[in-house]
């Protein structure tokens, strides 16, 4: 497991311009808490927002995050409605979350997924993967060769980036649901997902947990032994319930 915990939010596509305090609130709940140093925190957001909160909040302890990013360049070009990692490099955008099921549902494939990761290496960003099965998968116990099949499809071509890639296992069954795995399911899950990076890649994954995380469902989130930290949406909106999660962690 690795020293530092992660929690990063997911806001999909949610946040106006008068949600930027939610983020200014917990900028400010970490700065008077100083014994979170272990602690990371990466808010991804929608791009309409993302210049906004870099040019308005002056954060440091928050880092900021896309939700995705163009698999047609890593610079510029004539692709309507694309964002490269060059563009959200400039805003100072350090993280992007890449195959979140939501994209891959609406037909995002594993080879673009593939692309998308080398790109936004490209431009220093380190990528959320999210790998995960969905419910007739995890009913048929096809869960872990589903996601090994996943983690091998998008990171075959992207050996030489793996440093900067970060994994978020996330059921889509969990996903907004308010249901999460069983303990034990997770921690068998976690510890071959690592066994299959390690053996496969060679690599010690940052590994994280993801599906209607919570602060009434930490206390057994926070067994999950090789859990690394946790990618966060629904929750993740309201600065009370994002606090509410991190205190509930370390408690
Ligand atoms: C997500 O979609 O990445 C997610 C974890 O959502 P939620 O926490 O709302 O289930």
């Amino acid at each position: 497991m690795h020293s530092k915990k992660y929690f990063i939010a997911n806001w999909k596509m949610n946040g106006l311009k008068k949600d930027l305090i939610q983020i200014s609130n917990i900028e400010n709940f970490f700065k008077k808490k100083i014994n979170f140093h272990n602690l990371l925190c990466v808010f991804c957001l929608p791009y309409t927002i993302l210049g906004l909160v870099v040019a308005k909040l002056k954060l440091r302890k928050i880092k900021i995050g896309a939700q995705d990013v163009s698999s047609k360049s890593s610079n510029h070009g004539a692709y309507t409605g694309q964002i490269s990692s060059k563009m959200l490099k400039d805003l100072n955008c350090k993280f992007t979350i890449i195959g979140h099921s939501e994209n891959r549902q609406i037909g995002e494939t594993d080879n673009d997924i593939s692309i998308k990761i080398g790109l936004a290496v490209e431009n220093n960003l380190t990528v959320i993967l999210c790998i995960g099965e969905n419910l007739k998968e995890y009913k048929n116990n096809q869960s872990f060769s589903k996601v090994k099949r996943q983690l091998y499809l998008n990171l075959k071509k992207n050996k030489k980036y793996l440093n900067k890639v970060i994994i978020a296992y996330e059921p889509i069954w969990s996903i907004g649901t308010g249901i999460i795995p069983q303990t034990d399911y997770l921690n068998e899950i976690f510890y071959k997902i690592k066994k299959y990076l390690k053996k496969e890649f060679n690599v010690d994954a940052i590994l994280l947990y993801g599906g209607s995380v919570s602060s009434k469902n930490m206390h057994q989130l926070k067994n999950i032994h090789l859990c690394d930290g946790f990618l966060i949406g629904g929750a993740s909106l309201k600065s009370k319930n994002f606090i509410d999660i991190i205190k509930k962690y370390y408690s």
